[in-house]
């Protein structure tokens, strides 16, 4: 087994990579190494360890796959609040709404679509926020979080290094 478990910040696996990317985010300083494997990797100038478990110092923050544009995912973003009550409610209870409505050329983009109840929308109708007299509790934006990534590993070919990380998930498969 020569791959590496990366865990985001908060030690929660994000995705299994190659040791030699493992390598390469540990030199630049990006990921601390957590366990070792038993081999070694020799350079002309170092002997390390084989890391089998690192883990991001930092948020991790994926800029080139941007966050889908989700009905779920806007309500993701809001905390499942009401942007103009505040009132937080189950997906099933939340609506959206186009703050500068559609009739007067408002778009259907993160910058433009906030959460919202079915008493706040309908009371805010096709009117903008300051026609209506409603205040915004946040100005609407693409949101740069990563959503949770599943894993899905076969336990007979998790390495033993892993074990202690991956226990926390509850997502492996059989
Ligand atoms: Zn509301």
């Amino acid at each position: 087994m020569t791959d590496t478990l990366l865990l985001n910040a908060g030690y929660e696996p994000i995705k299994v990579v190659s040791w030699q990317r493992a390598i390469t985010l540990l030199t630049l300083g990006k990921v601390e190494v957590l366990e070792e494997y038993d081999r070694s990797i020799r350079s002309p100038t170092l002997v390390i360890k084989m890391p089998a478990v690192v883990r991001l110092l930092r948020m991790f923050r994926r800029n080139k796959q941007p966050v889908k544009f989700s009905r779920v995912n806007i309500y993701a973003r809001d905390h499942y609040r009401c942007q103009y009550c505040g009132t937080k409610l189950a997906i099933a209870d939340l609506t959206y709404d186009h703050v500068v409505p559609r009739a007067r050329g408002g778009r259907t983009v993160w910058e433009n679509i906030v959460t919202a109840c079915v008493p706040c929308n309908a009371r805010k109708s096709d009117r903008t926020p300051e026609q209506a007299g409603m205040r915004l509790l946040a100005t609407p934006a693409r949101p740069t979080w990563v959503p949770v990534m599943t894993l899905r590993l076969s336990m007979r070919s998790v390495p033993d290094a892993w074990q202690d990380y991956l226990y926390w998930t509850g997502e492996l498969g059989p």
